[in-house]
């Protein structure tokens, strides 16, 4: 018995290995085109970012190994170049001499794998441009760096291989681009899930462009520069192109093989293709996805190597009438972006939405943040967990990404679906459990709790795209219910959204009207998820819970945020370039050597729990001493910079760790206290000075025509030198803001008989708005308003949509509202809602506080 197997790496190498253990008496022979049999190519990435220094850690066998091991006839540099089935033959060209010449079988297996794809681009010849698929390409790579330096490189395509090389090339030392087509990378997972992964990218001096093609490349001023379809050009030294793979099915297509739509091998579950002879393993097939039973690509090594070894089992004879299948896959894949891991296993949103399937009827799906182990336990990161499933229970995918954790948690799920478990499985599921290691409720049971709390109707979710909708909108029936600590709010609150603390929320519950969809939110979904269960236990019956948190909806605007720490950093931090790392460590360890500066530890900490230990830390320090605090909670970095603004306290800098962050902190804003002043002149660095808020709050208290005037004209002048007006509008100053009976056309609200008496006798809106003096019975005001006309002064309403217009912040004090019975639907569009806390946080940051 005889058989030949082409392709000599994951799939044909395991192939080859296995069927010799299960049979030593038959021939077997692997041709091999490439000059290395059975590497790791996974490892590849790492070894170009010289994480793996040893190149050949990365050949596994050699031709001479198998020989002396397997007894197997390795045959490199050896092209299979036709199949001819009728015959049982092959050809095969020496690629040494360039001699063809012939072998037959008994039985042939194709492993042929895939390969780059690499589109006929004008440029994608230049000498700058590589791929990365086998060791050549790895020779190739390393070599230019090694000789020419390059300082730039872009990475065409955000799959997992162009991920590994943007990491690996920054790893090195390069400034990197990575150029995808779609508006995320990694397709695998969904877009929000790929967001936290563009956010640690970019975190990482990653320039991220997405939605953009390429066009071409041009070479030119020592440098490739690349095209994008956009016009613009990216300038770069090296140029990956990561852009997929195509299988190597062409031997098979001209054999008469049975091909797929994407041009896998067709084979049943016995690998065996459409001649009874030929089978095929790998990258090359098409298999069936074992979710929706539809046929599907998974070029991955763990799909490559089971099929190699079920193959040579069935092959080798010594199983017979007991033959294995290979069933399918579910696609299970991780892979390490930078701090972050990412994993997934089945169907992901994008795919059952494209398969016509509709959200909470076809299938469910739930968000949440959990800790990688017990969070009191140092080094606890968090791990963000979607999962998809349907109304029976059933799992159908599963996505992951967090600093640690990740694998056993997607493993554990992938396992759950292969032997066919549910959502209540991962809920019973007896996980090992050890503070160092997980929780007593590890996130995979977790997530089948709250999948069944979903399923039972304990909990709704919003997603965050949605709250965003929603708040263009305007928000008119709904209210955002902050259920977080004050501490919290002076870090960041969403827009608009109303604030009650958990604690306070059964006292309060008057507050919130029954007849709007309520959104509580918290800082990851646990307070929110509690005080969802309190309103709906009240009578609350349209509650939907915030998915993921305000973490988790920060990093859904990372653009902003990361935009929003760079200005806090430059405007804060003045001279703060002048305190280089050296100096930081020298002052922190000065300072700890006199127990001056205080250290705090809130690694593992889950928001809020960083920010309330920092705010501990500082109620007990002096002005102008500095705190060191390291965290691993990812929305820390950026909580605590607005949250330092906010509280008179200056954030001299933020460092990225390996896994979290660390801050230094120092209290109080003063350019140089004694204290700090002597610190940072021991330590040879000049003091940070603090630059001076400059914007401007009024408190609109009257509702008087003439005053309210003064303050939108103040307020325009204001924002006209550049500075942020927040109009914080009390009791009478309320009615400005109150749409007029023409605006509000129909709108019917239901309001108490003292509420309709307070809105009857009130004006509505600023055209009913009289002067404080002379109002002469309403003739003072016409004529004000005919003079006003006359020498070409703007009327209210213009000066009104001019402060929106330039980006005024007008917040309507919700407690006032409360009182005299005015609903936010009565509102101009464009007003925020907010309560004390929020107008003071804004007024810290004032230079000019007026109360009109
Ligand atoms: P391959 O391993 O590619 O082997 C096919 C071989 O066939 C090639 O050596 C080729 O030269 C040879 N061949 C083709 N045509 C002929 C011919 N006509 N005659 C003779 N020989 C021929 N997968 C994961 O699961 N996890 C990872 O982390 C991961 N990382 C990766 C990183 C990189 C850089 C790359 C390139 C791949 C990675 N993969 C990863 C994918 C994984 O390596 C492949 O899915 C797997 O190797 C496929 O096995 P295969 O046997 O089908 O093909």
């Amino acid at each position: 018995m005889r058989t030949l197997i082409i392709g000599g790496v994951a799939g044909g190498a395991t192939t080859a290995a296995r069927l010799r253990r299960m049979n030593e008496n038959m021939e077997i022979i692997v041709f091999e085109r490439g000059d290395y049999i059975s590497y790791a190519n996974c490892g590849l990435p790492y070894y170009i970012g010289d994480v793996i220094k040893d190149r050949e850690a990365l050949l596994l066998q050699t031709p001479k190994a198998m020989k002396d091991k397997f007894n197997v006839d390795v045959r490199i540099s050896s092209e299979v170049v036709a199949i001819h089935p009728q015959k049982q033959i092959i050809e095969i060209k020496n690629l040494s001499t360039g001699e063809i010449y012939e072998e037959n079988y008994d039985n042939l297996v194709i492993a042929t794998g895939s390969s780059p794809i690499k589109p006929p681009l004008p440029g994608i010849d230049n000498q700058r441009i590589f791929s990365l698929w086998n060791v050549k390409d790895t020779d190739a790579i390393k070599e230019y760096i090694k000789e020419k330096a390059p300082k730039r490189a872009t990475v065409i395509g955000g799959g997992f291989i162009g991920l590994e090389m943007a990491e690996n090339l920054h790893t090195v030392g390069m400034e990197v681009t990575l150029i995808e087509l779609q508006s995320q990378v990694m397709a695998p997972v969904d877009m929000e899930m790929a967001n936290l992964l563009h956010e640690n990218m970019v975190e990482n001096g990653v320039k991220l462009l997405l939605g953009k093609g390429v066009s071409g490349f041009t070479e030119g001023n020592n440098e490739i520069r690349v095209q994008l379809s956009t016009g613009e050009e990216i300038g770069s030294d090296l140029v990956i192109l990561s852009l997929g793979v195509r299988p190597n099915s062409k031997l098979a297509e001209e054999a008469g093989l049975k091909l797929g739509e994407r041009k896998g091998i067709v084979v049943d579950e016995m690998l065996q293709t459409s001649d009874p002879h030929i089978y095929a393993v790998g990258d090359v097939i098409e298999v069936t996805g074992l979710v929706d039973g539809k046929k599907t690509m998974i070029p991955l090594a763990g799909p490559a190597n089971k099929q190699g070894r079920i193959l040579a089992d069935n092959l080798s004879g010594h199983f017979k009438n007991r033959e294995r299948a290979y069933k399918g896959s579910f696609g299970t894949a991780v892979v390490k972006v930078f701090d972050l891991n990412v994993a997934s296993v089945g169907l992901n949103e994008k795919q059952l939405i494209s398969q016509g399937l509709e959200k909470n009827k076809d299938y469910y799906t739930l968000l949440i943040n959990q800790k990688s182990h017990a969070g009191y336990y140092p080094g606890a990161t968090t791990l963000t967990l979607k999962l998809l499933f349907t109304s029976e229970g059933r799992i159908l995918g599963a996505q992951i990404v967090g600093a640690d954790g990740v694998d056993k948690r997607i493993d554990t799920i992938a396992t759950t679906m292969r032997l066919n478990g549910s959502i209540y499985d991962l809920k019973e599921m007896e996980l090992s459990y050890a503070p160092p290691f997980s929780s007593a409720k590890d996130p995979v049971n977790m997530a089948g709790f709250v999948a069944e709390n979903i399923l039972e109707g304990l909990i709704k979710f919003i997603e965050w795209n949605e709250v965003d909708e929603l708040l263009l909108k305007g928000l008119r029936d709904t209210v955002i219910l902050d259920v977080r600590e004050d501490v919290e709010r002076l870090a960041y609150s969403i827009p608009a959204s109303y604030h009650i603390p958990l604690g306070q929320l059964r006292k309060r519950l008057g507050e919130l009207d029954k007849s709007k969809l309520i959104i509580p939110y918290c800082a990851v979904g646990v307070r929110s998820y509690n005080a969802a269960r309190i309103l709906m236990q009240n009578g609350f019956s349209n509650v939907a819970t915030l998915s993921g948190g305000t973490g988790f909806y920060r990093s859904m605007h990372y653009e902003k945020n990361i935009d929003e720490q760079s200005d806090a950093t430059e405007e804060n931090m003045g001279n703060i370039n002048a305190i280089n790392e050296e100096n930081i460590e020298n002052m922190s360890l000065d300072i700890m050597a006199n127990r001056a500066i205080k250290v705090v530890d809130c690694c593992g900490l889950q928001c809020p729990g960083p920010i309330m230990k920092v705010n501990e830390a500082l109620k007990q320090m002096h002005d102008g001493e500095v705190l060191q605090v390291c965290a691993t909670d990812r929305g820390f970095a950026t909580d605590v910079s607005a949250w330092c603004r906010r509280t008179g306290n200056t954030m001299l800098k933020s460092e990225k760790l390996e896994k979290g962050y660390q801050v230094y902190i120092r209290k109080g804003t003063e350019n140089i206290t004694n204290y700090s002043d002597a610190i940072e002149e021991q330590a040879g660095i000049r003091a940070v000075t603090q630059e001076l808020p400059q914007n401007k709050t009024m408190v609109v208290f009257s509702g008087d025509l003439d005053k309210v005037l003064a303050s939108f004209i103040i307020a325009n002048g204001a924002t006209a030198m550049g500075r942020q007006v927040t109009m914080f509008f009390t009791f009478w100053g309320l009615n400005v803001l109150r749409k007029d009976k023409k605006a509000a056309g129909g709108l019917v609200v239901k309001k108490s008989l003292i509420e309709k008496m307070f809105g009857f006798m009130m004006p509505q809106g600023s055209s009913k708005l009289k002067l404080s003096k002379m109002n002469m019975g309403g003739m003072g005001t016409a004529m004000m308003k005919m003079v006003m006309k006359k020498k070409n002064v703007d009327s209210l309403e213009v000066l009104i949509k001019q402060a929106r217009d330039n980006g005024v912040k007008l917040v309507a004090c919700t407690m006032s509202m409360d009182i005299m019975g005015i609903r936010a639907e009565e509102l101009i569009d464009g007003v925020e809602l907010a309560g004390v806390a929020s107008y003071l946080g804004d007024a810290e940051e004032s230079n000019v506080n007026l109360f009109i």
